[in-house]
Formats: C-alpha cells, sequence, structure tokens
C-alpha cells in the first residue's frame, strides 16, 4: 500500500457515493479508494449516511443537495464503478484493469508532443477520462481549468506548485488553478487524469491542437 499524502474531498467522496459523479470521476474515484483505507472509509460513512437517510426520512442533518442526490440515485437504479480494495497484480488498480481490459501493457498509447502520450478512456457524459505518460523530467503544458481536474499518481511521482504526487496520490485543480505538473526525474510518470471541462492551454499551438486531442 502506497503512502498516500493526497486525497479526495469530502464533496467527490459524497457525489461517488450519491452516484452523482460523471462516469470519468467514478473512475478515478473508485481507482484511488482501492487503494487509499482512509477515502474508503469515509466514503462507508457516506453510504452508511445515504442509508440512514432513507430510512429516516429527513431527520437528519444532511448536506445541501445530498438528499436530492440519493433519490436521484435511488430512481436511477445506478451501478456505479465497483471500488474494491482488492489489487491485482500490475502497475493499475484492479477497477481501472477492469475498465482497460488489462494492465499498462494493454493500453493504446497516441503521442501528444513533447514525449507525452495519453489514451482516452471510453465514458458516457460530458467529462473525459484519459491515461497520462509523462517521461522524467518532462512538463505537461501550463494550463488553467474551466472545471474541476482529477489526476492520480499511477506509476513514478510528478511536482506541481511546492507539493508532490506520488503514487496513489490524487490532485484536485479547478477553474482558479493555473498549475504545471513536471513528472520527476527517473521513471516515466503515468496518470489517470479526469476533466469536466475542457483545458485552456496558454500556449497557443496546444490551443489549436486542443480540439484534435480532446484533452
Ligand atoms: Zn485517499
Ligand atoms: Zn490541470
Amino acid at each position: 500500500m502506497p503512502q498516500i499524502k493526497h486525497h479526495l474531498t469530502d464533496a467527490l467522496l459524497m457525489g461517488y457515493s450519491a452516484g452523482t459523479l460523471p462516469e470519468a470521476f467514478d473512475l478515478v474515484v473508485a481507482t484511488h479508494i482501492s487503494v487509499c483505507d482512509e477515502c474508503r472509509a469515509q466514503m462507508h460513512s457516506f453510504d452508511a449516511l445515504g442509508g440512514a437517510l432513507i430510512e429516516e426520512t429527513g431527520t437528519m442533518a444532511i448536506a445541501e443537495g445530498c438528499l436530492e442526490a440519493t433519490f436521484a440515485q435511488i430512481a436511477r437504479g445506478d451501478k456505479k464503478t465497483e471500488a474494491r480494495p482488492i489489487r491485482k497484480r500490475g502497475t493499475f488498480p484492479a477497477p481501472l484493469q477492469d475498465y482497460v481490459g488489462g494492465d499498462l501493457d494493454a493500453v493504446k498509447w497516441r503521442r501528444v508532443g513533447g514525449g507525452v502520450s495519453d489514451a482516452l478512456l471510453k465514458t458516457s457524459g460530458q467529462a473525459a477520462v484519459r491515461l497520462l505518460r509523462i517521461p522524467g523530467g518532462v512538463a505537461v503544458p501550463d494550463h488553467g481549468h474551466r472545471g474541476t481536474e482529477l489526476t492520480l499518481v499511477l506509476q513514478g511521482a510528478f511536482r506541481d506548485a511546492s507539493d508532490r504526487f506520488g503514487v496513489g496520490d490524487v490532485e484536485v485543480a479547478d477553474d482558479a488553478m493555473v498549475h504545471k505538473p513536471v513528472a520527476e526525474a527517473g521513471a516515466e510518470c503515468i496518470c489517470l487524469a479526469a476533466t469536466d471541462a475542457p483545458l485552456r492551454f496558454s500556449g497557443l499551438i496546444p490551443r489549436i491542437a486542443q480540439p484534435f486531442l480532446r484533452i
């Protein structure tokens, strides 16, 4: 079990528990909690909260939107991406292996420039999720976000501003954040990244390429 320092937010765990996240985000959350005891325990407490809510309607103080979300989930009969604590052999935790249909060697990479490769995973809805492969010492181009971006480290590590993100760590970036993740020297950094809106890269060429790359 990796030493995890950067975790999911309560809002994301609650959304996952209630089944209201886009599929792309569900996958990142399921993958993180399959390797993180802390977030898994927290998610179970939200699951229990949702259950209690059904039994004792209206008697508990619940975060705004949670009641609606819970009922919406019941109405839809959602099957969310299963988060199992069991880790199959390989680089990818079990929920991600299930999604990809294998481990690292099953991924069909596409070069996106600067030695960086990515692989878009098929999901429904507006949000997108992809695997990113960044050579050691290489930076992902400067970019801001119009929405939320979740980046989970699967291999290697990256640094962003003053923080280091190693295997199992997840970075939650939002609208206000312009950041420049740089893969740590050494092993390739492999991440799972979900975005709920297109990124805005600050360089001209990446901006032109963006619609084609769908990142
Ligand atoms: Zn965690
Ligand atoms: Zn970003």
